[in-house]
């Protein structure tokens, strides 16, 4: 069987453990496995190569992608994703596995559906939001760069007795603030889903803080929070306060950088599993973690809504604030 191997959205810590697994095992097995360059943009393109075991040596530890990743607008219409079943069919690749976050696995799901592409999806976003898994490859990498990024950040609100608003990426989820917050200590956390989620709460969280003594704050935003972003809050709390305060934002510092060991072990065993399972004449599903194991779904649950951060952990933020 010749199989397709594409990385698709936004780049993730952890995508190159999972290419070189597809490519290894599909190797054991006896498969072979052609790379997708530059996710559905390069399939529409028809920019995919051969992949032999030998093109993916001294991956595993790198951040990023080698096959390289792109949005694409036009894979919305399901012209062009008839255009890409053709071009899939044109190479001769029987099964598509598509590393990617929700958009990406729509994109298959749709794929599938409407023309027959066999597609797997193995989860690859830092933002951990994903239907059906308690774990995607990057977010472990990026929550740990996050987390020392406000350590650092912390030395220097202590000395200056300073408030730092840090804005964490994660588009419309929370799941990477808050863990954050509750990972580096922060004093407060703005995050969509969190039902305290309000201006005046924050202002009152401070005050309570400031009366208890603390003369430095730290507040982590979610990027997609519905107080506003980082920057806007900060110019509200000055306004209203005269607070001498900063901003950071983390940006695209969460993307880079080497994957963590649960990253790289769980793009490899995943990697693994799309292939056994597609070698085995499965098609239509996911992998994910649920409770530590390695799980897997039809593809048509990335419809099912956004999963929230487990509720209790904005609450932790304050009560270990005190
Ligand atoms: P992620 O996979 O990280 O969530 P995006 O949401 O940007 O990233 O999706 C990646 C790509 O998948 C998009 O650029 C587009 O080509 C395709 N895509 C996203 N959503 C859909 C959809 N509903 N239908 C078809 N294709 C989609």
């Amino acid at each position: 069987m010749r199989l397709g191997v594409l990385t698709s959205g936004g780049d993730a810590p952890g995508m190159n453990a999972a290419i070189r697994a597809v490519v290894r095992q599909a190797d054991a097995l006896g498969h072979e496995v052609w790379g997708i360059h530059r996710g559905y943009q390069g399939l529409l393109e028809g920019d995919m190569a051969p992949m032999p075991s030998r093109a993916c040596a001294n991956i595993l530890q790198r951040g990023g992608t080698v096959l390289h990743t792109a949005r694409c607008a036009e894979f919305h219409q399901t012209e062009q994703r008839a255009l890409a079943a053709a071009k899939l069919k044109a190479a001769g690749i029987e099964a598509l596995v598509v590393i990617g976050g929700d958009g990406s696995f729509r994109a298959a799901e749709a794929l599938q559906r409407e023309h027959g592409v066999a597609c797997a999806g193995i989860p690859g976003t830092i933002d951990n939001d994903l239907p059906g898994t308690e774990r995607t490859l990057g977010f472990d990498t990026a929550l740990n760069t996050a987390v020392e990024a406000i350590d650092r950040i912390r030395d220097t609100a202590s000395s200056h007795g300073r408030l730092f608003l840090v804005e964490v990426m994660g588009r419309s989820s929370g799941m990477l603030a808050v863990h954050t917050a509750l990972a580096c200590g922060a004093e407060a956390v703005l995050y969509p889903e969190s039902p305290e989620d309000s201006y005046e709460n924050l202002v009152s969280q401070l005050n309570a803080n400031w009366l208890r003594g603390k003369r430095s704050s730290i507040v982590v935003v979610a990027e997609g929070d519905t107080v506003g972003r980082a920057v806007a809050v900060g110019e509200r709390l000055k306004l209203d306060h005269s607070l001498d305060l900063r901003v950071v934002v983390l940006g695209h510092v969460q993307r880079g950088g080497s994957p963590t060991a649960i990253d790289r072990i769980w793009g490899s065993r995943w990697g693994c599993e799309v292939v056994r399972r597609l070698d085995r004449g499965e098609r239509g599903f996911y992998v994910g973690e649920v409770a530590g194991a390695l799980v897997a779904q039809p593809l048509a649950r990335i419809l099912e809504p956004q999963p929230a951060p487990p509720g209790d952990l904005g609450r932790l933020v304050s009560v270990l604030a005190r």
